[in-house]
C-alpha cells in the first residue's frame, strides 16, 4: 500500500476519473519494469516477495480501471 503514497503528489489527490497506471511515478512504465524484474532476483527473497507485490497490485489499479473507466492505463 506503501506504493499509493505517490497520489499525495498529484493534483487533485484523489480524482475517481483518472486512472493511476501510467500518471503517477510509482504506478509508470518505468517503474513497473523494475517491480517485474524484482520478482526474478535470485537470492533476495524479501525483494522477490514486494515484487509480487507491487505487480499483483499494479494488475488490480488496472482492472479498476478498466472497471471505472473502460480503460487499462492513463493516456
Ligand atoms: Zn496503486
Amino acid at each position: 500500500m506503501l506504493v499509493d503514497s505517490d497520489h499525495l503528489l498529484a493534483t487533485p489527490l484523489y480524482d475517481p476519473e483518472r486512472c493511476s497506471i501510467g500518471f503517477h511515478p510509482l504506478h509508470s512504465f518505468i517503474a513497473i519494469p523494475i517491480y517485474l524484474a524484482l520478482c526474478f532476483l535470485p537470492k533476495f527473497r524479501y525483494l522477490r516477495i514486494i515484487g509480487v507485490g507491487l505487480i499483483i497490485h499494479m494488475l488490480l489499479d488496472s482492472v479498476d480501471c478498466q472497471i471505472t473507466n473502460g480503460i487499462w492505463y492513463y493516456i
